[in-house]
């Protein structure tokens, strides 16, 4: 049995004991737990998408991937652009190019 709870923009799962007392869920015959319907509509997390899993002490952190810069990987201050994330120090790069050669 599992819960999740959602902090910014990551789900954070972790076990319980059959006695726990808030909602838990099962894990499926292949060990998958199912992300609550709610929390993946809010972080527009759709099928096929890949999402990253980390582990840290107990807990499993999943996080959705493709939102880096295409050029560094940075994961903060994104600029989404067609489908594409460009971060702000990469963009100023950009535009300093164009700018001055
Ligand atoms: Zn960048």
């Amino acid at each position: 049995m599992v819960t999740f709870e959602k902090i910014k923009d990551c789900i954070i799962c972790r076990k319980v004991t059959d006695n726990y007392d808030g909602i838990a869920r099962k894990l499926d015959a292949l060990g998958r737990p199912v992300v609550p319907k709610e929390y993946r509509q809010e972080l527009e997390w759709k099928e096929g998408d890949f999402i990253g899993i980390y582990v840290y002490k107990d807990f499993l952190i999943f996080r959705k991937l493709n939102t880096k810069c295409i050029f560094c990987y940075e994961e903060r201050k994104l600029i989404e652009f067609e489908g594409k994330y460009i971060c702000k120090k990469c963009m100023n790069k950009i535009i300093n190019k164009v700018q001055w050669g």
